[in-house]
Formats: C-alpha cells, sequence, structure tokens
C-alpha cells in the first residue's frame, strides 16, 4: 500500500479504518475539521518563515515531481532551507514540514497547530524520520514546532516567540524499529480479502475519533452505552468489552446518579421532570429588566491584534434582549471587516448593559471569559465591564442540575437541546429554519470568510449572522419565560 503520514497515523491507531477506507469508502460519515484544515494551513504557512530565506517544493498531484523537484534542490544547494521537501522510500512518501541541510546533515521540522506536544505527533515524525533516514540522509535533528500560547503580539509577529522548537531526536530514533514493523504489519492487513473483524474501542476515538465509527457500531442497539452522554469513553469502553451496552443492562449498574438519568428517562419514556422550589430560588435571584446577553467569537491560531495570543477568541458579534414588564427590546452589534473588532465591540457593550443590572448568559463561563479579558484589555473600560462581568447569572443552571429534565435532552443541558426540548413545536425558535448561519462554527466561519466576499455577498451573510446571534438571546427569553411557567 502507498502510505503516507496521515495514513500511517491512522493506520496505527487502527488498521481496519485503512481497509475500510481502502474497501469500503462510502461508509465513512463526514467529521466537521473544515476550520481545523484552514488554521493548520495558515500555521504552516506562518512557520514556513521560521528560518529566514527557504524554498518551497510546491505541491502537485503527480508526487514524483515534488519528489525530483526535492532532489534536484538538494544537490544544488549544499546549505538551504526547504519546505514541503518530498521523499518516497519503498512506497512511503513524505513531506517534510521544514528541512534544514547544513553541509551533509539534516534537520527536520514538524509544525503542529497545537499548543503543546502530544504522544502522537511523535508517530508521524518518526515516520518522517524512518523514510529519510532508510533513504540515506543522515538526519541529525528532529524537533517538532508548536504555538506557544503564552506569546502575546506587540507590533510586528515574533516567529522565534510565536513557536515553541521541541528537540524530540532522541524519542524519534528509538522508534525507528518499530516504524518499520507497524509499516509491515499494516501492508500485510490491508492485503485481508474479507472485512477483518476487529472490535470497537477506545482506539475508534483516541487520538482522533475515527469516521467509521457509525459503520463499524452498526450492529449496537440504540441507543446504547456510546449514547450516554458525560460518561467518560474508558467507562464507556470498560462497559462494552463486558457486554453491557443496552440501556436495560445499564440501568442496573454503578453510574453517575447524574448520568443515570437519561438512561432512566429515556428506557422508560419518563414524563418532563421540574424541581419547582429549585426552579423558583433560582428566579428569585433575577431581577427585571433582564439582559439577555450572546457573544460570537472568531479564534486566530495566529494573533491578529496587539494584546492577543495565540487561539484567543475574539468577540466579534452580540446579541442583547431586554426584558422589563414583559417588554422585549433588542440591540445587536457585528463588527466591521479586516479591523481589530474589540474596542468598538467593547464601547457598544457599556453603552447597551448600564451597570448594576442582571445580565443572564446561557453557559456563562464563555461571555464572562470574553469580557473580563475586554477589561484586562481597555483600564479606561474596565470598572463598568467588570460590573457586567460580576453580575452575570447563568441561565443554563436549572438544566445543568436537571431541576428541569425532559428524555428529549438526552443528558444534554446547551441550548440548541434545551430549546427544542421545551418548544418542539415552534418553528420561530428551530434553528434549522435559519438561513445559511444554523449554529456557531458556521458563525465563526462565515464571519472569517467575510473578507474574501464581495459587498452583496457581504450583506447577506451580515444580515444572516445577525438574524442567528439574535436568535441565541430570543431562545434565552423564551426558555426563562417557560421557567417561570413551568413553577406556577
Ligand atoms: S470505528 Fe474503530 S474499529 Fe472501526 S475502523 Fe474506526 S477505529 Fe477501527
Amino acid at each position: 500500500m502507498n502510505l503516507s503520514k496521515s495514513k500511517y497515523v491512522n493506520g496505527v491507531q487502527c488498521k481496519k479504518m485503512l481497509w475500510l477506507d481502502k474497501n469500503k469508502p462510502n461508509e465513512k460519515t463526514e467529521i466537521d475539521n473544515e476550520s481545523v484544515l484552514k488554521n493548520g494551513n495558515l500555521i504552516h504557512e506562518v512557520a514556513k518563515y521560521l528560518f529566514g530565506e527557504h524554498i518551497n517544493i510546491d505541491f502537485n498531484e503527480n508526487l514524483s515531481e515534488m519528489i525530483n523537484n526535492t532532489a534536484l534542490t538538494l544537490e544544488s544547494y549544499k546549505n538551504v532551507v526547504i519546505t514541503e521537501a518530498s521523499f518516497n522510500y519503498n512506497n512511503n512518501f513524505c513531506s517534510v514540514d521544514i528541512l534544514k541541510k547544513v553541509n551533509s546533515k539534516y534537520e527536520m521540522y514538524e509544525v503542529k497547530g497545537a499548543t503543546d506536544i502530544k504522544d502522537v505527533y511523535l508517530k508521524d515524525v518518526s515516520y518522517q524520520y524512518y523514510v529519510l533516514t532508510s533513504l540515506g540522509l543522515n538526519v541529525t535533528k528532529v524537533s517538532i514546532v508548536y504555538l506557544n500560547n503564552k506569546y502575546i503580539r506587540k507590533g510586528d509577529l515574533d516567529l522565534k516567540k510565536l513557536f515553541v522548537i521541541n528537540d524530540v531526536t532522541q524519542k524519534i530514533i528509538e522508534l525507528k524499529e518499530e516504524v518499520k514493523a507497524n509499516i509491515d504489519d499494516i501492508n500485510k492487513y490491508i492485503e485481508n480479502e474479507t472485512e477483518p473483524n476487529d472490535d470497537i474501542g477506545l482506539h475508534c476515538f483516541k487520538p482522533y475519533e475515527c469516521a467509521f465509527f457509525k459503520y463499524c457500531s452498526r450492529n449496537l442497539p440504540t441507543p446504547n452505552i456510546f449514547n450516554v452522554r458525560n460518561l467518560s469513553l474508558k467507562e464507556k469502553d470498560a462497559f462494552y468489552k463486558k457486554g453491557i451496552y443496552k440501556y436495560e443492562n445499564l440501568i442496573n449498574e454503578k453510574i453517575n446518579p447524574n448520568y443515570k438519568i437519561q438512561i432512566e428517562y429515556e428506557l422508560y419514556n419518563k414524563k418532563d421532570f421540574v424541581d419547582k422550589e429549585k426552579i423558583k430560588e433560582f428566579l428569585n435571584t433575577l431581577k427585571e429588566p433582564l439582559y439577555f446577553l450572546d457573544f460570537e467569537t472568531f479564534q486566530a491560531p495566529i494573533p491578529l491584534y496587539d494584546g492577543s495570543r495565540p487561539y484567543d477568541q475574539i468577540p466579534s458579534q452580540y446579541s442583547l434582549h431586554i426584558l422589563e414588564n414583559e417588554k422585549l427590546e433588542h440591540k445587536e452589534f457585528l463588527a466591521e471587516v479586516g479591523i481589530d473588532p474589540r474596542r468598538s465591540l467593547a464601547e457598544r457593550l457599556i453603552e447597551d448593559i448600564p451597570l448594576n443590572v442582571c445580565t443572564l448568559a446561557y453557559n456563562m463561563g464563555f461571555e464572562k471569559g470574553v469580557i473580563k479579558k475586554l477589561a484586562e484589555l481597555y483600564p479606561d473600560l474596565e470598572e463598568h465591564l467588570m460590573n457586567i462581568h460580576d453580575n452575570i447569572k447563568d441561565l443554563a443552571i436549572p438544566f445543568k442540575w436537571k431541576w428541569y429534565y425532559s428524555k428529549k435532552m438526552e443528558g444534554a443541558y446547551t441550548i440548541k437541546i434545551v430549546l427544542p426540548a421545551l418548544f418542539p413545536n415552534d418553528p420561530t425558535l428551530d434553528y434549522h429554519n435559519l438561513d445559511l448561519i444554523h449554529n456557531g462554527s458556521e458563525a465563526m466561519n462565515s464571519f472569517a470568510e467575510l473578507g474574501n466576499k464581495s459587498e452583496e455577498e457581504q450583506k447577506y451573510i451580515r444580515e444572516r449572522l445577525l438574524r442567528y446571534c439574535e436568535l441565541d438571546t430570543y431562545a434565552m427569553v423564551k426558555i426563562y419565560e417557560k421557567l417561570k411557567e413551568v413553577i406556577l
């Protein structure tokens, strides 16, 4: 089989993944990793300049072209930095993110978009080391390059501070024999003519979620142990291995009672549960006028603005519903494209939310985190922003603690699950009925792409972004009203 870095890593996780990929590719489920891929590409592009001048081997579907161009470049220079240098040894292909040639010695640098080192990266790099050294290259140093989450941008990007370079040479040398054995194993396995019957388990989720899980678990009843929310993967796997995966069997097992509620409600088709006293206590902590707030943010792996770090959540939009004596008012903010949105958003926020009022967020940790960062960034606005921060209450609490529980919530308490459970037949509260943008990641991606759109397209997308965010806070208002209704 022709292996690549990613195929090798997949094969080490589970050989069956490669077998299915070859023989039953249509059984794959889509896993949304569009933004991960985009971020990864961007980080690679920036990291290529870590060692200054370099020669890039352009991608070519004909991999031989890339391999030949690499060989020519290496022959032409005694000392050179090549990005995407490509090699093939015995049908094992790889492109090295950054390859530094110093006289006749080589240093390999593998760039990752993470902010720490994960074990799986060593697998990826050891495969590349195996290919290069098997071809006779004298690789003297192997490093993993990743983002430094302590780096705070001030002015121009400082690549030496933005990236951490971790020398893993010794670990990689030790893995060389293992790589060879793994490749032999994979090649033998892939030749199976009939489908191997390897069972599902922890390896279906670690280090990466496998796109074939739905297919491989097709014989399990629905729901089953893997549908129990919040239970750790380790526990799920342990039950599964003991043959305990049906809800009727799980109900008698020792499981955190908070998680067991999901099994119990679905198994016995139980009616909604409402703890009126607890909900009443919660509602008594709220005082109208109420400000229902929701932010949309985007994450830039490479800090775009002064004072920001890799992957900081940059707020770009908010929706605010204000409720007083049954009168509802709506305010909103959406940043302009191409400029740092934080200052203008913070200024509008303190205009829209006065001091000492009760603000409601759903899962408030996120909103509080955004406001706290804005307060740190703008000391002149700190007092007001922290006043909003300190007066935020969390509307998710009654659902998080299951004071209000419906089997339709399937153990979760996110607004996207709670809302249809409480209002199953209200089309105005159905995110599916929105145009273009239906969830947070679509909103994030759409905003990030705005700069590449025509004026007309921008107008259209901005309107959809506003309606999406508006629904988030309108949904909160309806949930609040529902809580008031159920305690009567
Ligand atoms: S779902 Fe699990 S068993 Fe099936 S291919 Fe993926 S990792 Fe392997």
